[in-house]
């Protein structure tokens, strides 16, 4: 099937009020044009060099979401190039992009990355430690926690990561309607090709799909 038949049945099979993160790690720009002018309004990037090439050919008719792990080094540019950083794990991370941000006159959207399998070598904050990140962000100027993302760990049958999801919807439900956080949580991104349909079933509103919309990813060397 065509890219853009891909998403045009991903984006029909969708709930009203879920939106469709397109994962376009290692494909080309015209893959990637394919997708947008299908429908898709989100871009998920992992690779800055990846999103500059994609952006040179798709440009502002969608939104960027930068998806990988953000270094700090690669903080300047990330903040010129992406409308939300999905990933942001440290304080010390937030107030790069703060400062980033500030200098070029912008408020960042992000997210914050739960490790939700509280696995030690995977990113993410842990559950019990997203309250107090979440906390200390919200005093940055030029920062804006717009919602959790997660992955989950590597389960050989997307139903096991239903209690993942679920204890990161229930953190997100938390946040969202504690009085003195005031967060905004608009977004609960979680959920890939193969577990999407799970995530959505436990409260997932913004879904990252890669291989469902592009095909099998050819490794690069
Ligand atoms: C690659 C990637 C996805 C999409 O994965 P697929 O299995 O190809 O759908 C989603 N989220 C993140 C963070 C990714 O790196």
């Amino acid at each position: 099937m065509k890219i853009g038949d891909k998403v045009r049945d991903i984006l029909k099979e969708l709930p009203p009020g879920c939106g469709l993160v397109a994962a376009a790690k290692s494909r080309s720009p015209e893959e990637v044009l394919e997708a947008a002018e299908a429908g898709v309004r989100i871009i998920g990037e992992n690779y800055l060099q990846d999103a500059e090439a994609h952006f040179q050919v798709v440009g502002c008719r969608v939104s960027w979401h930068f998806i990988g792990h953000l270094q700090k080094n690669k903080v300047k540019k990330a903040v010129t190039l992406f409308d939300l950083i999905e990933t942001v794990d440290s304080l010390e991370l937030a107030a790069e992009i703060n400062r980033r941000s500030r200098a070029i006159n912008k408020t960042m959207e992000i997210f914050m990355e739960v490790n939700s399998g509280r696995e030690p070598q995977k990113f993410g904050v842990m559950p019990e430690e997203v309250e107090l990140l979440f906390s200390k962000i919200s005093e940055l100027s030029n920062v804006r926690v717009m919602g959790l993302m997660t992955m989950g760990p590597a389960c050989s049958h997307p139903d096991d990561l239903r209690p993942y999801f679920k204890e990161i919807r229930l953190l997100w439900e938390g946040l969202k309607s504690s009085a003195s956080l005031k967060a905004e949580m608009r977004y609960l991104s979680m959920g890939m090709s193969d577990s999407y349909r799970v995530a959505i079933e436990e409260g997932a509103n913004l879904v990252r799909i890669g291989t469902g919309i592009f095909g099998p990813r050819i490794t690069r060397t």
